[in-house]
């Protein structure tokens, strides 16, 4: 490729809506552009990084036994009905209605279009396991999208759904994503912890979220140092929140107030569908009686679990949106989260944020529990999160490493949970119906490639590692007005092109400073300088981008080096 017919805008100026360095590089290095918030075209630059990273996927995948399939972005109604995720999904689910009146909506995730295919095409046991998957533009109306690909609304993601007829096979095709996962994150070079997440109502560890270790990271992760465990903060604090005594509750279908509210009230203050409400209680506190809602969470965790576990008649659950929306806690805060709703008067309700307060605000928090001792007094979460020096549970000898990470995967075993909802079923040996197990595996493809920029730059610009790297070599032309040093560049591009090696080609009728600026801002990880003066002696200039080592090399040998 030729910079002088490429389009590659590279800007000067940090732009003041970026806040992360990844998405300041990645305007500037003219790799992306907003078209709306969270919505960005790739410009030719960043797309050639996001299809490396595509390409390391799909190898693994497809290494991995998964079969690569398209599902659309138009999701038709009926099949989220099924699932009954229409009405669960909330805000992030954009919904639209064709000419018609047909209700779709934008797929943020694919489970119902996978499992109709699979339910309409499997019916033996003797044709499983299957592990299907798709490299694909996912829309996910999240409420405060930001740091540019890392949240977008509009991202590439890819998401693998497998196929079992019985648990245990289900356990081997997680443990073949885990594996397959670790070969993907490992290709790209990138520094990262694979960390135990929630696994919701099915038990044990079959939640894994791989975080790149980043100081701008969204979550909070915990590692021992000295056994393997390592958990997202939001799994680890249920362990510490164990001691956690039974609350004394009551529970009520009918608020006692003023104002006499209904569930249905309740769940319109919440925003939620009131099926999603599975129980209402009055929680007494010091000097106040709070209202508790148990929301049924989405697939993020399962409040009866938790609750169990907190040895708690309630967990107060809410949709990451709405807390957010109630609160402003940050965005990517989900998990378990102790709100208490106080029940106020009809006419001091205008907002969320009057009608929900922080659970463990002074006086406001659950009866038999005292913050400082049952759990740190947080303004926004009830329990205690796992913190650095913590003693590991696992274990009991380590104790907790505690980082900033950035989620670029995450996998999941389902279970039977879509299969039952939408009668996804084969015939085994006996000839029995049996619901699927499934189990969910996706990685963020932009967000994988800010997370490599977050951690591979220096203050001139982005050093990607050469697996992502949108070019391999850079060739630049210190004097285009000079035939001898044209034509050298000209065939050392050639000659590099014919190796299939990914080359750009700097001809640009710019000054040497202009050229040498670019050059580390776009990071291409080899530079060759063919300029008069070392043209002379023949030779060139060999500079790598990342540890800035230069080296003098023969105009003959220079080829062979690059190979
Ligand atoms: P987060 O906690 O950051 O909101 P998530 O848990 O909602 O992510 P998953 O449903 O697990 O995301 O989706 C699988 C992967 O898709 C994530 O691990 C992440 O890499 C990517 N992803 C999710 N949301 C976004 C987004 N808004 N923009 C870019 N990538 C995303
Ligand atoms: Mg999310
Ligand atoms: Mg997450
Ligand atoms: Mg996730």
């Amino acid at each position: 490729m030729r910079y002088s017919q490429y389009l590659l805008p590279t800007l000067k100026e940090t732009p003041a809506e970026a806040e992360v360095i990844s998405h300041q590089l990645m305007l500037r290095a003219g790799m992306i552009r907003k078209v709306a918030a969270g919505i960005y075209s790739y410009l030719p630059f960043g797309l050639r990084s996001l299809r490396k990273m595509e390409q390391i996927i799909r190898e693994e995948m497809n290494r991995a036994g998964a079969i690569e399939c398209l599902m659309p972005m138009a999701n038709p109604a009926e099949l989220w009905q099924e699932s009954g995720r229409w009405e669960k999904y909330g805000k992030e689910l954009l919904r639209f209605k064709d000419r018609k009146s047909a209700d779709f909506c934008m797929g943020p995730t694919h489970e119902e279009v996978i499992t109709d295919i699979i339910r309409n095409t499997v019916n033996s046991y003797k044709q499983l396991p299957l592990n299907l998957y798709q490299i694909q533009t996912k829309f996910r109306d999240e409420i405060r999208p930001r740091f540019g690909l890392m949240r977008g609304r509009e991202f590439i993601m890819k998401d693998a759904y497998s196929f079992d007829l019985e648990d245990s096979g289900a356990d081997t095709s997680y443990q073949k994503m885990y594996q397959a996962y670790r070969n993907i994150f490992n290709r790209c070079g990138l520094k990262y912890r694979s960390v135990e997440a929630d696994s919701g109502a099915i038990g044990g560890n079959f939640s894994h979220e791989f975080m790149v270790l980043a100081e701008s990271g969204e979550d909070g992760i915990v590692s021992c140092d000295s056994c393997e465990y390592a958990a997202n903060v939001e799994k680890a604090e249920l362990i510490y929140a164990d001691s956690v005594p039974p609350v004394a509750t009551q529970e009520v279908q009918k608020v006692d107030t003023p104002g006499q509210k209904t569930i249905e009230d309740v769940a319109r203050f919440l925003q939620v569908n009131p099926q999603q409400i599975v129980k209402t209680l009055i929680v007494q506190t010091s000097n106040d009686e709070v209202l508790a809602v148990l929301l049924r969470g989405d697939r993020e965790l399962n409040p009866i679990k938790l609750a169990n576990l907190l040895g708690v008649d309630w967990v107060l659950m809410a949709e990451e949106e709405v807390v957010q929306e109630a609160t402003g806690a940050p965005t990517g805060f989900a998990g378990p989260i102790g709100l208490s709703i106080r029940v106020v008067a009809d006419a001091e309700v205008k907002t969320m944020a009057d009608f929900v307060i922080g659970g463990n605000a002074v006086d406001v928090h659950v009866v038999g529990a005292n913050h400082g001792r049952d759990f740190e007094v947080s303004q926004f979460a009830d329990i205690r999160q796992a913190v650095a020096g913590d003693p590991c549970p696992r274990c009991k000898e380590g104790k907790f490493e505690s980082w900033r990470g950035i989620e670029v995967g995450h996998i999941f075993k389902l279970g039977i949970r879509y299969s039952e909802a939408m009668n996804a079923t084969v015939l085994d040996a006996q000839g029995q119906a049996q619901p699927l197990v499934m189990g969910c595996y996706g990685i963020g493809v932009g967000r994988t490639v800010a997370a490599a920029i977050e951690q591979n730059h220096d203050e001139n610009g982005i050093i990607l590692p050469m697996p992502l790297a949108p070019f391999q070599v850079l060739v630049t032309l210190l004097n285009p007005k000079d035939d001898q040093v044209r034509e050298a560049a000209e065939k050392l591009y050639q000659q590099l092109l014919d190796l299939n090696i990914e080359v750009l080609l700097d001809d640009r009728d710019e000054r040497p400073g202009i050229k040498f600026k670019d050059a580390d801002l776009i990071g291409i990880p080899l530079r060759v300088t063919v300029g008069a003066r070392s043209l002379k002696e023949g030779n060139v200039e060999l500079k790598v981008r990342e540890s800035g080592a230069v080296t003098m090399v023969s105009v003959d040998e220079i080829v062979v080096q690059l190979q």
